[in-house]
Order: structure tokens, then C-alpha cells, then sequence
């Protein structure tokens, strides 16, 4: 279930111009999976349907159909099913998180392959973690079977804001030594070095944006309009609108966290600033409470275990956490009228659920809410590992790039 691409789907060239892309797209997308289907949907002849098949044939992207012939819906002969061979390349992933991280091989269609979870600490540094992921990857590859040279791109996801044309980290609060920093050179000359396979694209997005990319694209492929909300050691945002993650201009969108709240004016944010929401409602401010009382926690990830233990203090601060954060999804929702909030990351649970919903509902216009579902995570920790293979995937076999890659590849 994991790799089905949104309902939205890519806009394709109509009236005879489609390119061997465009109809790649109509059959990864499932609008059009027969020749007379392409035909009727592109308005090209049947031998320039057949020519472009052919090259995307050539190059391994295109198989036919396990099920066999299918029943044309207006008679005549039966016409075999097309789809995307997602054999041809694997993918690498990888999620860091502020002590530990997640990385994956995957399939071209987002089934995870071979997983590793170990610490890497993000104050280490980009080119000791960068470091130590080119070995993870390594091993992942021989564990799962695959060879560096079937590699066809690499997704990072981070925990910061990220700026997605230079793939670069932009002002990290939780991530020290970061800022400005080359991780797309830094980890492709990691994975190169190690196993002396061609340079492979890399591309870099925030944790956020790629849990909420993720979970639409598997979960709601018809919400227009769905936004996650991602609470652990900080608190960001995710915007998935059309099928894509809205960035804004910077890479900015959706940091909701540094958003000044009345409860915070004396709280020291790790950005510097006091006031913000994460100061006072993230999985690391819960921590330093339930510290204070003499409970052991110091992260976001010890108080997901006290909650999953049922840890009444822990429960109590949990939904004290989810009413602040649902005061301010109270203006996220009023300005995008989603059709899903998802809640994810160490604190999503009953407790910061209840929370949300309690301020939330009060809050907003009724208008925002009335078709709004508050849901928690259906992927869960894998989240970030499938949005960033997803992105890669999305990236390189997108219409405008296929021809590119085609001529490349010599077919
Ligand atoms: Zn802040």
C-alpha cells in the first residue's frame, strides 16, 4: 500500500504532445494502464503510443500486467495491462532525529526492503552523521541483496527547516553546526566513497513535510488539503496540497513550533527566543516537567514510553501539551481548511489528542472543522523513510525529467 501515487496526480501534455514521460506518468498514476487507454486519454496514434511504450520498455521502467488481459469496457479485443517496474532500481532513505535515526532500501513503489534504526546523534556534526549513514547504507544494500550501481537516488529527511533547491538546512533550531551546510554533496561523496558506485541524486526535505507526504499519498490519495503536525522533541508542520508538499518560499512553511504563544513569555526555545510553542508543548519541554518532579525523562522519546506505560503525570502534561498546540491549530486550519490533521511523532496519543480537539473545536470556525478528521499516524516511525523514498521516486520519474534519463540510458 505504501507507494500508491495521489489520485491528484502530475498534469500531462494533452492534444498529441505527450512525451514518453507523460505517459509513464498515466500509467505509475493508474489513469490510463492499457495502449487504447493512452491513446483515448492523450489523443496520439496507437504507433506513437507504440513507439514511446517502447523506449520505456527498453529501459526497464514498464512491464506488463501480472493480472493478463483485461476486458475492454467499449468491446473488441482484450487489452493487456500496463504498469511500473519497480524492480529495476531500489532507493535509499534515511530519517534523523535529534539522538537516534532510520534507514531503509526500498522498492520504487515504497515497500521497505531491508531497515536499520541505530543512534546518530545530530551535535555530532553533518560529516560525522553523513559519515556513518554511508555505512549504514552499505550494509543495508548487502542485506538486502542489492547492488550500490541499482541505487537510482538517495532521500534525507531532517529535522529542521530546509531549503529545497539547494538542499540545505536553513537556520536549525534543534540541529547545532548545520546551518548552510552541503548535505547532498556530503552524503553522495560518503555513499561513493564506500562503494565506488556512481554518484546518485540526493535530494534533502524536512522531517515534516515528508511524514505529511507520506501519509497522504498511502492513506488519503483524495484529500486535497491534509496537514501534519509532528510533535517530538520539536514541533513542525507538514502541507501536502494537489498531491504536493507546500514549502512556501524558503522552505519555511509549516514551522509552526517557534510560533510565539501567551503561556510561553518565559520559556527559552532551543532557537533562542523565548515564548515559542515548542518551548512549552513539545515532547522536550513535557520531559523537563515531568524532570522537574523527579521523573526520569529527557526526551521526546522517554515520555512516548512513560505515556505508552500509562504515566498519569506524563498523561496529564501530554493533554496540557495537545491544548496549546490545538489553540494554534486552531489559526492553522482557519487559514487552510484541511480535510486531515494528523498528529505524529513521540507525544501522538490519546492524551495530546484529546487536548488538541478540545481547543481546537472552540477555537476555529466551525466552517474550518466541519469536514476536518483529527487523526494520529498510520505509518508511524516509517513515515519519514517512505516520504523521502516517495520523493526521490517522484523526482526522477516525473514527466519533464524522463526524457533526460531516457537519452541517457541510450533507448
Ligand atoms: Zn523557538
Amino acid at each position: 500500500m505504501t507507494g500508491r501515487p495521489s489520485r491528484t496526480g502530475k498534469a500531462i501534455r494533452a492534444g498529441g504532445q505527450a512525451s514518453a514521460g507523460d505517459l509513464l506518468e498515466l500509467v505509475r498514476s493508474g489513469r490510463a494502464t492499457t495502449r487504447g487507454a493512452l491513446q483515448r486519454v492523450t489523443g496520439l496514434s496507437r504507433a506513437t503510443v507504440g513507439q514511446r511504450l517502447d523506449r520505456l520498455f527498453r529501459a526497464g521502467w514498464l512491464r506488463e500486467g501480472a493480472g493478463g488481459p483485461v476486458e475492454s469496457p467499449l468491446g473488441g479485443r482484450p487489452s493487456i495491462t500496463l504498469e511500473f517496474d519497480d524492480e529495476h532500481a531500489v532507493v535509499l532513505a534515511a530519517d534523523l532525529d535529534t539522538r537516534h535515526a532510520r534507514a531503509a532500501v526500498l522498492t520504487l513503489t515504497g515497500e521497505i526492503l531491508a531497515e536499520h534504526t541505530g543512534t546518530l546523534v545530530i551535535e555530532d556534526g553533518p560529516d560525522t552523521v553523513l559519515g556513518e549513514l554511508g555505512h549504514w547504507f552499505a550494509a543495508l544494500l548487502e542485506k538486502a541483496g542489492h547492488r550500490p550501481q541499482e541505487v537510482c537516488g538517495i532521500g534525507l529527511a531532517v529535522p529542521g527547516p530546509v531549503d529545497s533547491d539547494t538542499g540545505r538546512v536553513v537556520q536549525p533550531p534543534i540541529m547545532p553546526g548545520w546551518d548552510g551546510h552541503d548535505l547532498r554533496g556530503r552524503l553522495a561523496r560518503s555513499f561513493t566513497d564506500l562503494t565506488g558506485a556512481r554518484t546518485p541524486p540526493v535530494l534533502v526535505d524536512n522531517d515534516a513535510n515528508l511524514m505529511a507526504y507520506a501519509e497522504q499519498r498511502t492513506g488519503y490519495p483524495d484529500c486535497s488539503a491534509f496537514v501534519l503536525v509532528k510533535v517530538s522533541t520539536g514541533i513542525g508542520a507538514g502541507v501536502v496540497v494537489d498531491g504536493s508538499i507546500y514549502r512556501g518560499i524558503d522552505g519555511g512553511a509549516g514551522d509552526i513550533g517557534h510560533i510565539r504563544v501567551p503561556e510561553g513569555a518565559q520559556a527559552l526555545c532551543r532557537c533562542g527566543s523565548y515564548g515559542c510553542l515548542a518551548a512549552v508543548a513539545s515532547g522536550g519541554a513535557v520531559a523537563r516537567r515531568l524532570a522537574a518532579t523527579g521523573v526520569r525523562a529527557a526526551s521526546g522519546s522517554d515520555v512516548r514510553d512513560l505515556l505508552a506505560a500509562g504515566h498519569p503525570e506524563a498523561a496529564a502534561l501530554a493533554r496540557e501539551a495537545g491544548r496549546r498546540v490545538g489553540d494554534v491549530l486552531a489559526t492553522v486550519v482557519t487559514l487552510l481548511n484541511p480535510g486531515v490533521l494528523m498528529i505524529a511523532g513521540d507525544l501522538a496519543g490519546t492524551p495530546f489528542l484529546t487536548g488538541v480537539r478540545e481547543l481546537l473545536y472552540q477555537r476555529a470556525l466551525p466552517r474550518s472543522t466541519a469536514h476536518l478528521d483529527v487523526v494520529t499516524s498510520r505509518l508511524g516511525e516509517r513515515a519519514g523513510l517512505v516520504g523521502a523514498g516517495a520523493l526521490v521516486v517522484e523526482h526522477l520519474y516525473a514527466p519533464e525529467r524522463v526524457e533526460e534519463r531516457l537519452l541517457a540510458l541510450g533507448v
